[in-house]
């Protein structure tokens, strides 16, 4: 089974992957008919997303609980009001975003009309990891129903809480001859991306992002892919280390470190880590308690194998705080590794988990060469009392994202583009950015019928004279 869900006789139903072209050929039929093309479809269909998120919160914190064991906090201001946001955005600036843009001209085309014109894709295809199972599928869903395409939802099969309600409920807030989603894990997502789509939105790990490329080739299809990696954080001297260590152990520790642009690891001189292990105790302890796997407010490990993989993490370098185990609820406490040697595991994947390792460097220019050494991350944060040496990171490296003397804040702004560089990934979404992302940018010119005495010197044949015209 790859289960899709589609409305055939007015009923919601399982359907099996055959039948997925029939859906496929619906959503194609129905973009080609215009029917999401007019601003009020599209303002209606956000409307039903936002109508879903606030009869539905309930509902969707539950499944957040028993998919990651998310506080209904993390789970309201990662996910839900994100989402919202993104809607009421995009709801207040849908006709502004739609309009045709003018463009500057150039002498020969001063009579004429030339503007940028926003049209839909068509047929769209969202694939959304399991780490902010909500806030990844809604947020690229606003922007593609925004710009007037047609969507398959692909969620991940890891939050199955989150994928049973994506699946059985978000569906009934949406028009579905527009909209469907398709349900399935490794191998059914392969098949779905053997199909034609005009274009594919992708956010998980760059391995299969990989694939999704390999597959979009097949078919001339452009990509968004919102990847991962490792996320650096520069903390220099001048620092207050217990300002820094609230910052970074929130951050870190967040969705159980489970978040794409988490800080990853810390650069910082001997001198200042002695200062922030200190600190980073006080903060887990008050974040979290004495005994974090009693916290309410902290997350789990999502499923049995991504628990193993963050477990043996643990044996790098040597645990300076935390670094205690429970298999029964995938509970992992926050950790905090030394002495870590570049070359181990730690520092070579991403973490993705409540560790954080802190390697030693002996000044803003070793970190910035150590960083520069590595992938492009997808976020990057630079810690300093001093604005010059957080410009310095900045000017001196590459990344996604950058925040100075915080963690992932930058994100939270629709003003600001999201997406990755390099191995991190490829084009941004968020607020205007997500609209134009599901948008062909068509170049238009309309030129006025007449005037053929003023054209006709542009042909043949071309004497000396003409040449002297240009
Ligand atoms: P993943 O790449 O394993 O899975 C993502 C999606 O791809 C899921 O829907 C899954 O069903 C599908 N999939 C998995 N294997 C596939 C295959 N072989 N062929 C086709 N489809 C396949 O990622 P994940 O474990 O769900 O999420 C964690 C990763 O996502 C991390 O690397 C994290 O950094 C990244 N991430 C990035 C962002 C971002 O915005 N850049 C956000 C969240 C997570």
């Amino acid at each position: 089974w790859a289960a899709g869900y589609c409305q055939e006789d007015g009923q919601l139903g399982r359907v099996r992957m055959d039948p997925l072209a029939d859906t496929l050929q619906r959503l194609r039929e129905a973009f080609r008919a215009g029917r999401t093309r007019p601003a009020e479809f599209r303002a209606a269909q956000l409307k039903g997303l936002s109508r879903f998120l606030q009869e539905n919160k309930q509902l969707l914190q539950e499944a957040l609980a028993e998919d990651l064991h998310k506080s209904p906090f993390e789970s309201e201001v990662s996910e839900i009001s994100i989402g919202q946001d993104e809607i009421n955005k995009a709801l207040r600036n849908l006709h502004a975003w739609m309009k045709d843009e003018k463009v500057s001209k150039n002498l020969a085309t001063q009579l004429d009309s030339a503007f940028i014109r926003k049209e839909p894709f068509g047929l769209v295809l969202i694939i959304a990891p399991w780490n902010y199972p909500v806030n990844l599928t809604l947020v690229p869903l606003v922007g593609a129903l925004a710009a007037g395409n047609c969507v398959v939802l692909k969620p991940s099969e890891i939050s199955k809480s989150t994928e049973k309600v994506l699946a059985e409920v978000l569906p009934r807030y949406l028009d579905q001859s527009c909209f469907a989603v398709v349900l399935g894990g490794p191998a059914e997502t392969g098949r779905l991306l053997e199909r034609k789509f005009d274009y594919i939105f992708f956010t998980g790990s760059p391995r299969v992002g990989r694939v999704v490329m390999t597959a979009a080739a097949q078919h001339l299809t452009p990509v968004t892919l919102e990847l991962g990696g490792k996320n650096p954080c520069y903390v220099d001297d001048s620092c207050d280390p217990q300002t820094v260590a609230n910052r970074v152990a929130f951050f870190r520790f967040f969705n159980a470190g489970q978040t794409c642009v988490a800080p990853d690891y810390v650069l910082c001189s001997p001198a200042t880590q002695e200062r922030l292990l200190p600190a980073l105790q006080r903060a887990i302890a008050s974040f979290y308690g004495e005994d974090p796997q009693r916290s309410p407010s902290l997350g789990r490990i999502v499923s049995d194998r991504h628990f193993r993989r963050v477990q043996a993490l643990l044996c790098c370098g040597r645990v300076a705080i935390g670094g205690q185990s429970d298999e029964r609820d995938r509970y992992i406490a926050p950790t905090v590794l030394v002495d870590v040697k570049e070359t181990e595991p730690v520092m070579q994947e991403e973490i993705f988990g409540p560790v954080l390792p802190i390697v030693n460097v002996g000044s803003v220019d070793e970190a910035i060469e150590f960083i520069g050494r590595r992938e492009k991350p997808l976020a990057l944060y630079a810690f300093s009392s001093s604005s010059q040496v957080v410009r310095r990171v900045l000017a001196g490296t590459s990344s996604g994202g950058f925040c100075g003397n915080d963690g992932f804040m930058h994100m939270t702004l629709a003003s600001l583009p999201f997406g990755g560089v390099g191995a991190s990934g490829m084009g941004r979404y968020h607020g205007k950015f997500s609209f134009d992302t599901f948008s062909h940018h068509r170049a238009c010119l309309l030129r006025a019928p007449g005037l053929e005495k003023i054209y006709s010197v542009r042909y043949p044949p071309y004497s000396p004279g003409k040449l002297r015209l240009l």
